[in-house]
């Protein structure tokens, strides 16, 4: 990575404005975090900093809360859950997170100390990325560390705007995300795959493309297989189909063959005839896919020649789930692909928001090289994109 890091600069006893990604999920009735690896992974930064006695401010958005207070959306969780993973004391803020009485709190911090600042976007002007806003963050502190690879997509304030006006340099996660992905596009070893799955086609075109004169073979499941399957006239019945992205599919079958890319798509399928708990559900192939009957995951068979051919790959990036894993009964592809990932004994790459959360809920992201913490900052990453905050960080020179 060409940009400096909080090894390249001075912190000890200055003030430390932290981006941090804990943007965690929240359980709906209770308000508890249901995850806490985006806080974990910030650890090293924060450790980091408090041992070289830095006077630690921590910033962070937590859900959408659209400009405005959102009492559920209160950080006191995270800075709750921040003092036990630390063992010490993490203080919110009070009410916002730039103005006077922050300030004040900031002045009370000693060496070591870490303050959490209340929630960015309870204010619009995070997202507006707002001049006054950012210098008003920037006040709080001597220097600003970016560790939101989540956020780095986004031209908010707390992660673009601020750095007009500090020193601003890379945090441990976000240096480890950066290189972690650089290297699976510049050199990674060979047989290299794409596990692609998710939703949608149109939110992976982007990284399909750029990944393809990458990677050995290319593996589809999901929603978006089914706009592959029809572009090769497949009748997928009532499957969703992004008919404006049957263009796409089709050439990107044809430039996968024309490389010699291997692009496996599902052979059988399970389908349902809606998609819910209570749907009725078969097994079939994907030349029996009645009209009226929605693909929901893929299919056994699938499950072992999509592990057949990750088996004998080196590296494999995965990203969106195999079905609607959301509901049991159309969850074994995706659960069956993250055992296969855990087993390998390769280079495993996962990104996305959703294949995260899997993997994490089977426990096994310790398995994996490396989780991405980040969805959509990761894909366009991968897609060949420019990340602004990432752009805005000092270069390492010479
Ligand atoms: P990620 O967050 O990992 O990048 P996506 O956001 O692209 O993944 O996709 C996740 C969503 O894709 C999940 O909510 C899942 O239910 C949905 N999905 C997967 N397979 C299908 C399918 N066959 N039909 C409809 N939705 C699907
Ligand atoms: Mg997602």
């Amino acid at each position: 990575m060409n940009k400096l890091t909080i090894r390249d600069i001075e912190v000890g006893s200055r003030r430390v404005l932290v981006r941090a990604d804990f943007n965690v999920p929240l359980d709906e009735a209770t308000g508890a975090i249901t995850d806490d690896s985006r806080i974990r992974a910030t650890l090293p930064t924060i450790k980091y900093l408090i041992e070289r006695k830095a006077r630690v401010i921590l910033c962070s958005h937590l859900g959408r809360p659209g400009g405005e207070v959102v009492e559920k959306l209160r950080l006191r969780p995270v800075a709750q859950r921040l003092s036990e993973l630390l063992g010490q004391r993490v203080e919110v803020a009070p009410h916002s997170s730039i103005g006077p009485e922050v300030e004040k709190e900031v002045e009370k911090l000693r060496g070591g100390d870490v303050l959490l600042l209340e929630n960015l976007r309870f204010q619009p002007e995070e997202t507006e990325n707002a001049p006054a806003f950012a210098q008003a963050l920037a006040r709080l502190a001597d220097v600003y560390v970016n560790d939101a690879f989540g956020a780095s997509h986004r031209a908010h304030a707390s992660i673009v705007g601020v750095a007009n006006y500090l020193p601003a340099v890379a945090g441990f996660l976000l240096e480890k995300e950066i290189n972690v992905l650089e290297g699976i596009l510049a050199n990674p070893a060979h047989p290299f795959a794409e596990l692609a799955g998710g939703a949608k086609a149109s939110d992976k075109i982007a990284v399909l493309e750029n990944i393809l004169d990458k990677v050995d073979c290319l593996l589809i499941g999901g929603g978006m297989a089914a706009t592959f399957l029809k572009a090769k006239s497949y009748e997928v019945g009532s499957s969703l189909v992004e008919d404006d992205k049957l263009d796409f599919a089709a050439r990107l079958i044809k430039d996968a063959a024309e490389r010699g890319v291997h692009l496996l798509l599902p052979v059988d399928v399970v389908i349902a005839d809606k998609i819910s708990v209570e749907a009725r559900v078969k097994t079939v192939s994907v030349e029996e896919i009645p009209p009226d009957w929605k693909i929901a995951d893929i299919g056994p068979q699938t499950i072992d020649s999509f592990s057949e051919e990750l088996r004998r790959c080196k590296t494999v990036f995965w990203n969106g789930p195999m079905g609607v894993y959301e509901i049991a009964k159309f969850a074994q592809g995706t659960q069956a692909m993250a055992k296969l990932l855990a087993s390998l004994k390769a280079t495993t790459v996962v990104g996305g928001g959703s294949t995260a959360e899997v993997v994490a809920e089977m426990k096994l992201a310790d398995k994996m090289t490396f989780v991405s913490t980040g969805g959509g900052a990761s894909l366009r990453f991968l897609g060949g994109g420019k990340l602004p905050g990432i752009e805005v960080l000092l270069e390492r020179r010479g």
